[in-house]
């Protein structure tokens, strides 16, 4: 039986695992990947007290420091959370379940997929969610990024300097990322603008070779020949684990109160996934604390 069980390991999540075992409660972190989203940025210039720190970086300090602590962490998906009638809870995980006497669901944002035919398939063999992580596979080659953010324009960045051309899809008549980034990817001689477009087909037997886009004010459809496809359309809470036990908004983030509290007793959350209007590092390291901390009171008002 475990004190807390957490699940993610984004920075909420090591966050959460270093306060609870600072607190001497037993842990587990159960988590699909260490570090989350934080492997996607590559620089980071707002985390107090460190000017400039990359991603893996600083994911790897946190994952260190929680280690140290003794920090048990299993790398897996969390499949179901159950309630039992003692108060505790057992996750399911892989093969394997746990039980414990909390959560703290720190299960972060995950990136929207555009569900279109063959797009899990070929998931890995050509299309993928992270240029930053993705890119040098595509060097010189042809690709595509779908999306008009910041994010997009930034995948379409980093592709540029290493991809031979770049298409950049968006559905819309006009971009919605900051000026000065859309000034940048306009002045690259590699980088063709494709808006009011969409894919419509993804093509391809082993691995990705065209898409098919279709112009939706002309309804022209034109396909072009990549090797790569960078989805870059946001993110979107993946809560269907916790969804029978814990209140979700209309966009699936869990609700919370200011001690990280769920609606259902025992279960806290943090970061990304909670209905917090800003996603940030600093605020999801803060909400892991606080999480943890709430957690902690949980066990020893019981045991009162
Ligand atoms: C490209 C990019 C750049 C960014 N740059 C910055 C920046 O410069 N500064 C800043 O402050 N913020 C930045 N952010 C935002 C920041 O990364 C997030 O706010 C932060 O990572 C949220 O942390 P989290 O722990 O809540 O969730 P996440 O980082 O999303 O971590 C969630 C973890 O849960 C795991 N997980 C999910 N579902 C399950 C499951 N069912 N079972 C087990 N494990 C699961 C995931 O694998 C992951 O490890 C950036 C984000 C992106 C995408």
């Amino acid at each position: 039986m475990f004190d807390t069980i957490i699940i993610g390991a984004g920075p909420a999540g090591m966050t959460a695992a270093i306060y609870a075992c600072r607190r001497m409660m037993k842990v587990l972190v159960i988590s699909k990947n260490i570090g989350g989203q934080v492997i996607w940025a590559s620089d980071i210039k707002n985390y107090p007290g460190m000017e400039f720190v990359r991603g893996v970086d600083l994911i790897s300090k946190m994952s260190q420091q929680m280690k140290d602590l003794g920090v048990d962490l299993k790398t897996d998906q969390v499949k179901k959370i159950s309630k039992n009638h003692d108060g505790s809870f057992l996750v399911e995980a892989g093969k394997d379940s746990y039980l414990a006497k909390t959560i703290i669901i720190a299960i972060g944002l995950e990136p929207k997929q555009l569900k279109i035919d063959r797009e899990n398939e070929l998931t890995g063999k050509g299309i993928s969610y992270c240029a930053n992580c993705d890119g040098p596979l595509f060097k010189g080659k042809s690709v595509a990024v779908v999306g008009g953010g910041n994010a997009a324009l930034d995948a379409v960045e980093v592709m540029s300097k290493i991809a031979g051309k770049v298409y950049l899809i968006y559905r819309k008549p006009q971009l919605k990322a900051f000026g000065s980034l859309i000034l940048a990817v306009e002045s690259k001689s590699n980088v063709e603008i494709i808006l009011n477009s969409e894919i419509s087909e993804i093509i391809g037997r082993e691995k990705l070779e065209k898409v098919k886009i279709i112009n939706n004010v002309s309804q022209i459809s034109r396909k072009l020949d990549i090797a790569g496809l960078f989805v870059e359309i946001g993110h979107e809470p993946k809560t269907g684990a916790v969804a029978d036990l814990v209140k979700t908004d209309t966009l699936g983030q869990v609700v919370v109160d200011l001690s990280g509290k769920t609606s259902c007793d025992g279960i806290f959350a943090a970061g990304d996934v909670t209905q917090s209007e800003f996603k940030q590092i600093v605020i999801g390291c803060g909400q892991g604390a606080i999480a943890a901390l709430s957690a902690y009171k949980y066990i020893q008002l019981k045991n009162s």
